[in-house]
């Protein structure tokens, strides 16, 4: 499969092993990930998806409504799902309290104050149960063909392991959460030694109590695009 499935596939893999209750999806662009996790539930109550452009927000949002299907199969209970437009790098007070967050190929695009103001806001103050974070291993760049530069024009910086795991390990000690380094798309031969395409950071914070069932505040710096219940 395609290397973004198989990072959609790693978040799914991880939802059905954990099973956490109330996931976000930051920078959720096309909401193809929300639309996978919607279909593959494992007891989902509610799905939140965030990006800052809200173009394409409103393109593709239409995705989540619910199907005919969804009214004909027995659901497990009642699933919200709610669409944001709004930044990594400020603080909702809606986003505290879940389980998950998910940012797959998304701190590339941040210039690196934003990185540092991302790791306050989601670690520090929304502090989730878990977070994965994905984003391109450059030491695997000489293997893609063609390629010069970034490979993105929009990517702000493309790190080593190396340089991925220092920021991860300074968010642990500054956070409180412990971090496994893992990745999709690897190379065969020798060349399995630049490590993955991908490379896949997951966080688990260290303080177990469950914050899921804290009443959930009212949004009031993002700006809500779509939303439904099924
Ligand atoms: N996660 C999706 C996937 O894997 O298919 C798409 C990732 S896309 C490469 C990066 C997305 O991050 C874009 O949709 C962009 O608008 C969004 N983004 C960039 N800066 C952001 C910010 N500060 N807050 C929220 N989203 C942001």
């Amino acid at each position: 499969p395609p290397l973004y499935m198989q990072r959609y596939q790693f978040v799914i893999d991880y939802v059905k092993t954990y099973r956490p209750k109330k996931v976000i999806d930051f920078g959720c662009a096309e909401c193809c990930l929300l639309k996978k996790l919607k279909f593959h539930r494992n007891g989902i109550q509610l799905l939140v998806g965030v990006d800052i452009n809200s173009v394409v927000l409103l393109k593709r949002m239409h995705m989540l409504a619910p199907l005919i299907s969804d009214y004909l199969q027995p659901s497990d209970g009642p699933l919200t799902i709610e669409l944001y437009q709004g930044s990594v790098t400020e603080r909702e007070p809606c986003t505290r309290g879940f389980d998950l967050v998910t940012c797959v190929e998304l701190i590339e695009h941040l210039e690196l104050v934003e990185v540092a103001s991302f790791s306050e806001v989601v670690f520090g103050y929304m502090s989730p149960g878990a977070v994965i974070v994905s984003t391109p291993n450059v030491e695997f760049n000489p293997l893609l063909p063609g390629l010069r530069g970034f490979r993105n024009y929009d990517h702000k910086f493309e790190w080593t392991r190396a340089e991925f795991q220092t920021w991860a390990h300074k968010v642990c000690r500054d956070y409180g959460y412990s971090v496994h380094f893992t990745g999709v798309g690897e190379a065969v031969g020798h060349w399995r030694e630049v490590g993955f395409c991908t490379q896949i950071a997951v966080f688990q914070r260290n303080f177990h109590g469950s914050m899921s069932n804290a009443e959930r505040l009212e949004p009031s710096v993002y700006r809500l695009i779509y939303k439904v219940v099924y």
